[in-house]
């Protein structure tokens, strides 16, 4: 009860909700575009001359980013793995591809001097081979996820490392054609901003609802801007640094996406926000309440089953024999008498043999009936035998139980018990009693003083009460 309240608020006004919804969102859109108020700074304030040319710190930052990158291309092939999404199989190629070609850009940056295209043209063209891997990713989204035994194996992650390579062939084929230059640079840079943009804005149309997703579309904003920065930027300024470091963060950031599907459902689209996880939570709560409640409801009842003769309703032996060593532990502990009563309907095999066997049985229901109407109501009979019953009587002395064990027979004597239509049956019951300190102090000892004195009614014509 308390842990459903835990999850459970009280439900905002319309109004409030739709105030904090627009300003969150407000947010997001603000957060996503902090690299572009950086990028106005730099632009509009400082001088774009100054430069900081760093081969080794350059290097050390892409051997970084490769290693970074391999790391999410597994944990990203993992999840695939593992949901079957294409989105998935396709941000595997595109942090595959990413990291393929921006390695050779880091492995060039001594060669800025001989041949700066050679240098330059791996950054942009990395960024585009991504973009396009990730936009056809998005574009597949809503596709089913493919059949597991059709999972794609390391072997299509080897064909497309090899188109890849060709790719990185290509773009040094070009760093050394005659296009090669700030304009192809420029036009790379901005296709490779186009795709992004244009995955920015498929996200925005289709609006999907994993919390995932805009993860991604802060990511995919990053990577944008990055390319803005790149184009503003000129080799080695403080522009071109800005840039590195706005796309490092959306790909950081992408990684911890990445990382939170892998650590959760492994999946990109089924992965709940916050609100739908609560709304889950309080769900699933309340039906393992009720769950709990139909287990209880159902253990009363087979406990019931376990305790009760199913012809009479009476309780059976096992449960009386429960319920007398309880009561022995009490009397011994207190020093409270109680009583037994062993009650044996008399003559009954020829109420079967007159009236058959059926009618006998409604007999036997007849007579806990009236046994039960008898007695107080706390104390219960319970049938030990075919016509053998036992009644426990808590806290009641030999006197007492008399007086109740007359009551029964007199009650049964005077019953008709209803037979076949128009037939009355009449029986009679022989009853024994013992006491508790008086006839022993031990279940088995009260047992058989009981049953000898139902042996002595017997043997003195029976329908009598016996106590000695
Ligand atoms: P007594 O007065 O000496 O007890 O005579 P009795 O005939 O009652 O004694 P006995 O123990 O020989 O017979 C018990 C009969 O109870 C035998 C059996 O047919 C009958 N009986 C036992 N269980 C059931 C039952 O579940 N249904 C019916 N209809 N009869 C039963
Ligand atoms: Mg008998
Ligand atoms: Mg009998």
């Amino acid at each position: 009860m308390s842990a459903t309240t835990a999850v459970q608020t009280d439900k905002p006004l319309p109004f409030v909700r739709f105030i904090t919804r627009s300003y969150a969102q407000l947010v997001l859109v603000a957060f996503a575009l902090v690299p572009a108020y950086l990028i106005g700074y730099l632009h509009f304030f400082q001088n774009p001359a100054l430069k900081f040319e760093n081969h080794p710190f350059h290097e050390i930052a892409i051997a970084g980013a490769t290693f970074e990158g391999l790391f999410v291309t597994y944990v990203t092939w993992q999840c695939y793995r593992s949901s079957g999404e294409p989105l998935l199989r396709w941000m595997t190629l595109g942090f595959l591809g990413f990291v393929l070609i921006y390695a050779l850009h880091g492995a060039f940056t001594g060669l800025a001097h001989q041949n700066i295209w050679l240098f330059l043209l791996y950054g942009p063209a990395s960024r585009l081979t991504m973009s396009i891997l990730l936009l056809i990713g998005l574009l597949s989204y809503h596709r089913p996820p493919d059949p597991a035994d059709r999972r794609a194996g390391a072997r299509y992650l080897l064909s497309w490392a090899a188109i890849l390579l060709v790719v990185n062939v290509l773009v040094a084929l070009l760093a050394y054609s005659t296009v090669a230059g700030v304009v192809l640079l420029r036009v790379m840079e901005a296709a490779a901003l186009i795709f992004s943009m244009l995955n920015v804005a498929i996200l925005m149309l289709r609006r999907p609802r994993s919390p995932l997703m805009l993860v991604y579309g802060i990511s995919i904003m990053s990577f944008a801007l990055s390319s803005v920065a790149f184009l503003l930027g000129s080799p080695w300024n403080h522009m071109w640094w800005l840039a590195h470091v706005i796309f490092a963060s959306g790909f950081f950031l992408l990684s911890y996406g990445v990382v939170q599907a892998f650590l959760t459902t492994r999946s990109f689209a089924t992965i709940y926000s916050r609100e739908e996880l609560n709304a889950r939570l309080a769900q699933e709560m309340d039906r393992t309440k009720n769950a709990l409640k139909e287990l209880h409801r159902t253990n009363q009842k087979l406990a019931h089953l376990a305790a009760t003769d199913p012809l009479t309703g009476a309780a059976n032996r096992r449960h009386f024999i429960a319920c007398l060593e309880t009561e022995v532990i009490r009397a011994q502990r207190d020093g409270t008498p109680f009583s037994l009563l062993a009650l044996d309907l008399d003559n009954f095999k020829w109420v079967n043999d007159a009236y058959g066997h059926q009618v006998g049985d409604t007999v036997l229901q007849g007579f806990v009936r009236a046994c039960l109407d008898a007695m107080r109501p706390y104390d219960g009979v319970a049938r030990v035998g075919g016509e053998e019953f036992m009644v426990l009587l808590t806290r009641t002395s030999l006197d007492a139980a008399l007086a109740i064990g007359e009551r029964i027979r007199a009650a049964t004597a005077s019953t008709t018990f209803a037979g076949e239509i128009g037939r009355k049956v009449s029986i009679t019951v022989s009853i024994g009693i013992s006491q508790f300190g008086r006839d022993g102090r031990t279940s088995d000892a009260l047992l058989r003083a009981a049953d000898q004195r139902l042996y002595h009614a017997k043997s003195q014509g029976r329908n009598r009460v016996s106590t000695v």
